[in-house]
């Protein structure tokens, strides 16, 4: 579900909202709306937020966040300022003038003045675009004229062949037909988008007053702001398909193999270029034997150690004889003739030089057979053997750093980190971190009643440094929507992702949806999620600079510590794996779900919401424990603390009230087992 913020800047404007309610009580009853967004007059603006509503390709079609209609209203009168029409017609795929033609003809039989607005339609991708009127009844007067045909027009679009005579082989009838109930039913609703084109001069260059339903906005007073939320509470795993679905893989970048690689994945396979071990070695301390010449007693003739590289393999090394045996250590090359090497445990010594430094002879105890305790060339690793795959992440385990190093590969192909901004929002929140390392300059600033300390900045920072990740801290942003916008504005061009905590509940000051939606021209997919805690969980897309560029995400997670925390590891992270390079499941969705015993007391369910409980987990009598970490309250950020899971409680049902103490339960993995 895009965002929900249609709304109007003056009293008359109603079209956005009254166009959603044709729509929606479309007796085909093949529509879901999903968002109304204003755009102001300005064609590159109209353009890109038109475009990142439609389906582009066939991949697209069955992405339940991208919309099979999109509709403009206004923009298409006789000024200069109206510029929807020459600003969507270069997107078209593939013009429909019979539409237009359709709605002018119908419109005239009502009025005459219909004749002095200019309606346009057209398909992007598969995504049929219907620019109309900005008037309330111009708007609805010409979409009724072809709202009957467009459930089968959709379907039209989106056939493979792009071709109607696929459909209609299919059975597919046109409206009216005898079947038209039965076989034109939509398979799914149709989802409807309505980008409602405004006049930014008549608006002084402000954000237009929120009316109605209609999401808050930096202007709005406070009386006159919403009483209830106008986002949808989107189940979970909805909201997180919804983040997955607007992300994508960082560049591929070559690096030097060095330690920053730690959390980096690879992009290509890595293929070994050197043999390890590059010579036949021995595997333990001992003495490199002839096996046939079996137990007994040996003169020992020379030794050879570990990096002992200038007296191995020269002419005058003569090749071990019959009868004689060599010292060796652990790692050291075989000596030339020998054919096993027998470990010092399994030996004796018969005599040795006066001093006692040197062994003279030696008694082996055991049978060797041929090729004991060596390891041939190339025996760990070959030249040209795949020893890394493409997927692969380089862990703080220090595996696959010590595999690339061994393996002779000077460098890598990887997936660029994310570059991730994280800011603190709110007028009371205060900077209580202290770098200092001078004992003097280590105390923090008092605090005023009403002040708290910036908590959230610096937990989600430390986590995602210990991640691995490219962090960028952003400060602390003032509650003040100039302000938001020149930073959050910064932020999105600087960094791929963008994380602020505050600012996106139901009071005066929170500001950071309508900032994102009418300064920075993103696009908010979901402001709400039905989970407890972190429901005003916000994810946006902010577009890139310039074509070239990706969108930029933007996570707007609550103020409460325990809620951003838990939005952080559910929420953003998944997106982070797979910005990484990571092959998410779409079954886990970057998650780790555990089975554990509920350790704690029984847990009322709540009745509304999921709830993700913090919680310890640990392994014990062959089974993970899960302990609360105590009061759940999301102001409270030592719930937190000691967390490295989130058990998940499924809101009450009239069967299941309560989790009971011992019961088995799911829980999300989100930090380390200890
Ligand atoms: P908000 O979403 O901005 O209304 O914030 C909700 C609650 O979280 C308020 O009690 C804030 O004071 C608190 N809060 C907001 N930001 C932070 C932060 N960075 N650290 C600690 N608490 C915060
Ligand atoms: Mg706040």
């Amino acid at each position: 579900m895009l965002s929900d913020s249609c709304y109007s800047g003056e009293s008359d404007d109603r079209s956005g909202p009254e166009l959603c309610k044709l729509f929606e009580t479309d007796p085909s009853e093949s529509w879901k709306v999903g968002s109304c967004t204003i755009v102001p007059d300005d064609a590159t603006k109209i353009a890109e937020a038109v475009k990142s509503r439609c389906k582009l390709n066939k991949a697209q079609i069955e992405q339940q966040d991208l919309c099979d209609v999109v509709v403009t209203t206004g923009g298409t009168g006789l000024t200069s300022r109206d510029i929807t029409i020459q600003a969507l017609a270069p997107l078209y795929t593939k013009p429909l003038p019979s539409f237009s033609t359709a709605m002018v003809v119908g419109s005239l039989k009502i009025t005459p003045l219909a004749a002095l607005s200019q309606v346009s339609c057209g398909i992007i991708g598969s995504t049929i675009v219907l620019s109309v009127p900005g008037s309330r009844k111009g708007s609805s007067e010409n979409i009724q004229q072809i709202l009957p045909i467009l459930p089968h027009a959709v379907a039209t679009a989106q056939t493979e062949s792009g071709s109607s005579r696929a459909l209609h082989a299919k059975g597919s009838a046109m409206p009216g037909s005898s079947n038209h109930s039965i076989q034109d039913k939509p398979q799914r609703a149709r989802k409807l988008c309505a980008c409602h084109n405004h006049d930014s001069d008549k608006l002084d260059g402000k954000v237009p007053k929120t009316q109605g339903s209609l999401p808050v906005n930096p202007e709005t007073t406070v009386a006159g702001r919403q009483r209830k939320s106008p986002y949808p509470l989107l189940p979970f795993s909805d909201a997180l398909k919804i983040v997955l679905d607007n992300t994508s893989a960082m560049p591929v970048q070559e690096r030097a193999v060095c330690l920053d690689l730690v959390g980096n994945v690879l992009a290509k396979d890595a293929i070994a270029v050197e043999n390890v071990p590059g010579y036949r070695a021995s595997i333990v301390d001992g003495y490199a034997v002839i096996a046939s010449d079996g137990p007994g007693v040996y003169e020992v003739v020379s030794s050879t150690t570990a990096g002992d590289v200038d007296n191995y393999g020269t002419d005058t090394q003569a090749l071990l004889q019959s009868g004689q045996i060599a010292r060796i250590t652990t790692g050291a090359p075989l000596y030339p003739g020998a054919d096993s090497v027998v470990m010092v445990e399994d030996t004796e010594v018969v005599e040795a030089s006066e001093d006692g430094v040197r062994e003279i002879k030696i008694k082996v105890n055991i049978q060797a057979a041929d090729g004991d305790s060596i390891r041939d060339i190339g025996s760990d690793m070959r030249i040209g053997q795949i020893i890394l795959r493409k997927g692969d992440t380089i862990s703080d385990v220090g595996g696959e750093i010590g595999t690339l190093v061994a393996a002779g590969i000077p460098r890598i192909s990887v997936f660029r980190k994310p570059r991730v901004g994280i800011a603190s929002t709110g007028d009371e929140v205060i900077d209580s971190i202290n770098n200092s390392t001078k004992e003097k300059d280590i105390s923090l600033p008092p605090l005023k009643p009403g002040q708290i300390r910036d908590t959230n900045r610096p937990s989600l920072i430390a986590s995602a440094r210990a991640l691995g990740l490219d962090v960028v801290d952003l400060g602390i942003i003032k509650d003040d929507p100039e302000t938001l916008e020149a930073k959050l504005s910064k932020a999105t061009s600087q960094c791929d992702v963008v994380i602020t905590t505050g600012g996106v509940s139901m009071g005066e000051k929170d500001w950071i949806k309508p900032v994102i939606e009418n300064r920075l021209g993103g696009t908010i997919h979901f402001g709400r999620i039905r989970m407890k805690p972190a429901k005003p969980t916000t994810f946006a897309t902010i577009p890139g600079q310039d074509d070239a560029s990706p969108n930029k995400l933007l996570f707007a997670l609550p103020g409460n510590p325990a809620s951003a925390m838990v939005a952080f590891h559910l929420v953003v992270l998944p997106a982070i794996k797979k910005m990484s390079g990571l092959d998410l499941d779409p079954e886990t969705m970057g998650l780790t779900k555990l089975k554990a015993i509920w350790g704690s007391d029984d847990v009322k369910l709540d009745k509304v919401r999921p709830e993700f409980h913090r919680c310890n987990i640990a392994w014990k009598d062959g089974k993970f424990i899960a302990r609360s970490t105590g009061g759940q309250r999301s102001s409270r950020v030592a719930s937190m603390s000691y967390a490295n899971a989130l058990a998940y409680f499924p809101q009450a049902t009239e069967e299941l009230k309560t989790i009971a103490s011992r019961s088995e339960v799911d829980v999300y993995l989100v930090g380390k087992l200890q």
